[in-house]
Formats: structure tokens, sequence, C-alpha cells
């Protein structure tokens, strides 16, 4: 066990927890953030962010959170590069557990974020980290001169697709609907590049392999039940994300869909429990929200040990 009790422990990386170590640090909160093994959250794996305020030109993902790592670092946030196993939430001071090691705090900021949901089809699993993947910016460059699909109609989707384009002959992108969540930025992107085509009202039923890997897709048409197979050898799932909360054993009140609920400002169903990000927002889900709900953890916090005196 570690000897001291902190004032905040922040859990999770990412544009939320980065600010939220930001602002407690500059408050003199002394915070210590368990940043996980793969520390930065999904910004790490996005190529170009276009829309955070402040970057005319974009800024890419990987270089946006080590920037924000540093600005927090420099203000005494000490972060290490853990996984957080479990927690006791029942009276404070909190306990968290990192590696067998026991860590004590009078306040706790989640800030876990989400993680890509798989369709869960026949011949996923056999083909998860070699024909199929969730992070085109990963695994992209692997398909050069191949055909590829992927799944989705949203921003995730498009983004991806626009990606894979720099390698891959042609991409498909396969949709369930005939109506894109995507912004129409990101949407006509993908519509009007001359390596994108897109199928609408397809869910993919199936992937089809041989030894090699990945050669296909099983396509149904839900309107009718009808099929086609498509020759692929990469596909990539971007139908979204589900928040990371199964360290917390629900001991902190969420959704049906398992986002945490916020009960006053940013705390949680339990006092001196703040979330902030993406484990939280089912709504808007960017880095600049995100981002924003740090900073308000942060002070919500704050002012919460204030009142604690
Ligand atoms: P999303 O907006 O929730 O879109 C998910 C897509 O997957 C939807 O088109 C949905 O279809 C489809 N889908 C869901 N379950 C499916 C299933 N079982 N089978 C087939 N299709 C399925 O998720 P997202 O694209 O990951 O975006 C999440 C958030 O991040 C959004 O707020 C987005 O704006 C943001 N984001 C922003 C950027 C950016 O600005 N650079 C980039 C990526 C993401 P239906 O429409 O039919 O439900």
């Amino acid at each position: 066990m570690e000897e001291d009790v902190r004032n905040v422990i922040i859990i999770g990386s990412g544009p939320a927890g980065y600010t939220a170590g930001l602002y407690s640090a500059r408050a003199l909160l002394e915070p210590l953030m368990f940043a996980g093994y793969m520390s930065g959250g999904q910004l790490m794996l996005t190529s170009d962010i276009e829309n955070f305020p402040g970057y005319p030109e974009g800024i890419g993902g990987p270089e946006m959170m080590m920037q924000l790592r540093e600005q927090a670092e420099r203000f005494g946030l000490e972060v290490h590069d853990k996984n957080v196993e479990r927690v006791d939430l029942s009276e404070i001071p909190y306990k968290v557990w990192v590696e067998g090691v026991e860590y004590r705090s009078k306040s706790i900021i989640i800030c876990t974020g989400a993680e890509s949901i798989w369709l869960g089809v026949e011949g996923e699993d056999a083909q998860k980290g070699r024909g199929i993947s969730t992070c085109a910016t990963c695994d992209g460059a692997f398909f050069r001169d191949e055909e590829v699909i992927v799944v989705g109609g949203g921003d995730s989707a498009m983004e991806e697709a626009t990606f894979l384009t720099r390698f891959a002959s042609k991409v498909t992108i396969v949709h369930r609907r005939d109506v894109f969540r995507a912004s129409k930025v990101m949407y006509e992107r993908a519509v009007n590049h001359p390596k994108i085509e897109i199928k609408t009202h397809r869910t993919v039923k199936s992937w089809l392999s041989d030894d090699n890997g990945l050669t296909g897709a099983v396509l149904e048409d839900p309107r009718d039940g009808s099929t086609e197979t498509m020759n692929c050898s990469g596909a990539f799932i971007a139908i979204g994300h589900k928040p990371i909360t199964k360290f917390l054993e629900n001991q902190v009140e969420t959704d049906d869909s398992g986002y945490i609920l916020h009960k006053r400002n940013t705390m949680t169903s339990i006092e001196g429990v703040f979330a902030a990000g993406d484990v939280v927002d089912t709504r808007y889900r960017q880095a600049i929200t995100a981002a924003g709900m740090g900073c308000q953890a942060a002070i919500d916090a704050e002012k919460w040990l204030e009142d604690q005196h």
C-alpha cells in the first residue's frame, strides 16, 4: 500500500484526463494519473484532428496527446502508464489497485473513455487483428493495393475510409441504412473520393477467409434478406464505441448502455467521484468537449475537496 492519501487520482488519459490533470495540478492538488498501458486514449489512433480550435492546419492525434500530457506534467501531474484493476468506492479514502498495489485518494476523476464495438458476426473472432481491425491508422498500411471494406455510417467510418484510400486500391463503405450520421463535410469527402464506393442497406452477415486470411464478406440487405458476396482482404469496423467501466464493478451508477451518469455537475452517484469525457458522453464525443468536461471535473473536485474541510 502507498502511504500517502492523495487529493485526487485521475483514471484514464485522453483529452478529458489530461485536462483534468492540468487543472488539478494548477490547483496544487498534486494529482496522480493512471493513464493506462496505452496512454492517450482513442486519439492515439487518429491521424488528423481538424476540428480542435487553435490548430488551423490540423494536428496529429498522438502529437496532441503528447503536448497535453507535457503541459499537465509541467504543472506537476504525476503520470503512471498503468491500468487500474479495480477500485473500492465504499468509503473515503477511496482505494484504487494498480498492479496489486493499493493507492488511496479523497477524490477520483474517471476519464477512461470508450472502446470500439465489434460486429460479433460469424468468422470475425478468427480474423481479429489479422484481416479485420477497428483502427485504420494502426493497420491500414497492411492493405496496400488491396480492396477493403469499412462498416458504418458515422464520422469514424468516413474518416477510416478516407484514410484507407492512401493504401487500398478500393474502399467500400458498407452501411445498414441510407441515412448517415456522419457530418456533411466528412461524408462528402468520402463520397466524392474516386477510390470510395458506398453500399447502403447492407449489413455484414459473415466474414469469409482461407488459410491466408480474410477473403470477403457475405452482405445482407435488411429490407428483404437477400445476400451477396463481396471480395476484400481487409475490413475495418467503425460502428461506434462502448464506455470502459468494467473495473468499477457497478459501484457507480450508469445508464443501460454502461455510460456513467452525472448526478451533480460532473459528480457521479458517489460523493467525491467525478467522471468526464467519452465514459459519460452519449451525445457529443468530441476531443474538445471531452477536454472541456475534464476541466469541469477538476474544478468540481477542487471545490468538493474544499467543502470537506
Ligand atoms: P456513430 O456516430 O455512433 O456511428 C456509428 C455508425 O455505425 C452508425 O452509422 C450506425 O448505423 C452504425 N452501426 C452501429 N451498430 C451497427 C451494427 N451492429 N451493424 C452495422 N452498423 C452499425 O459512431 P462514430 O462514427 O464512431 O462516431 C462517434 C462520435 O465520435 C460521433 O460524435 C462523431 O462525430 C465523433 N467522431 C468525430 C470525428 C471527427 O470529427 N474527426 C471522427 C470520428 C468520430 P445507424 O446510423 O443505422 O445507427
